[in-house]
């Protein structure tokens, strides 16, 4: 994928923030997935339907719309979680099945798992789904096939790029801002939102970055990049990222432990002070795309 063959989307964009929460429960994320295996999931009670309402209240609070991508995983066991987030006026998107990666997977199991996924999902909740996130946005340049497969099956973007170097995810001169990968067709990736300091391009998307950076210097990568960008900031957290009673993982390496459990507390006082300070929308809205409802 070279980018200059690219098309960038310039559309006038009607939101310039755009709002999204990865829905997985906190023993699902991939920081801990070498000391809790897929199989053993069901072991665990659910904590994601109650930290899933508490951000729908958060948003509620600011009047606040945004993008849910969710596991099919979560939403069969939790499918009255999945009917609330449309009800209370979000965009429902996929996460895929079960947290697989992309670059893991065979084309044939991603066919599989995208397809399924969305099935789920439109199934419980009487609404088209047209996004999708890539877990770990791993969509990159060692998945050439993955955009083109999303947008036959019925997708019409994706926000699976996290456009920087990171050791789990990212690829650092992939686009920015964002564009349509497959030519002649309509299809956007749509990265998370980057931006520079002292000459590095560094994230200011969410998540980890936002719980270990202070308030105020969050606050000024994003209007940088807001400036910078030729597309709407696409912020993202995740439900556990407010849950500090969730109980905590035996076994898992310190950096993983130091990652995830950073900074919980003050995380809904921050996000809070994020939705104050700019309007955000739901990811279809920022990018223009036709059924928004
Ligand atoms: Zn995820």
């Amino acid at each position: 994928m070279v980018a200059e063959q690219l098309s960038i989307v310039n559309d006038a964009a009607p939101a310039r923030f755009a709002m999204s929460v990865d829905v997985e429960d906190y023993f699902q994320v991939w920081a801990f997935s070498d000391v809790i295996a897929r199989k053993n999931w069901d072991g665990f009670a659910l904590r994601v339907g109650e930290t899933t309402r508490a951000c729908l209240d958060l948003f509620d609070r600011r009047g606040t719309h945004a993008t849910f991508f969710v596991l099919g995983w979560v939403a069969e066991r939790d499918p009255a979680l999945v009917r609330e987030i449309v009800g209370r006026g979000h965009e429902l998107a996929s996460h895929g099945y079960d947290h697989a990666k992309p670059t893991t997977q065979t084309q044939e199991e991603f066919r599989d798992d995208i397809g399924r996924s969305k099935a789920i999902l439109e199934d419980i909740a009487g609404v088209g789904v047209n996004g999708y996130r890539a877990a770990g946005f791993s969509i990159d340049r060692t998945t050439p096939w993955a955009h083109e497969m999303l947008a036959e099956a019925g997708y019409q973007y994706s926000s699976s790029s996290h456009p920087i170097a990171h050791d789990h995810y990212g690829d650092a001169s992939a686009p920015q801002t964002p564009h349509r990968p497959i030519a002649g067709a309509d299809f956007i990736e749509a990265p998370v939102a980057t931006t520079q300091m002292f000459g590095r391009r560094v994230s200011c998307a969410g998540g980890g970055w936002f719980r270990a950076t202070p308030y105020a210097v969050s606050e000024k990568l994003i209007s940088r990049a807001a400036r910078e960008l030729g597309g709407p900031v696409i912020f993202y957290f995740h439900p556990w990222e407010i849950d500090v009673d969730q109980p905590r993982i035996a076994g898992a390496s310190q950096k993983s432990k130091l990652r995830h459990y950073l900074n919980l507390k003050s995380m809904p006082r921050k996000l809070d002070r994020l939705l104050t300070r700019w309007s955000w929308d739901r990811v279809d809205v920022a990018l223009n795309i036709g059924s928004a409802s």
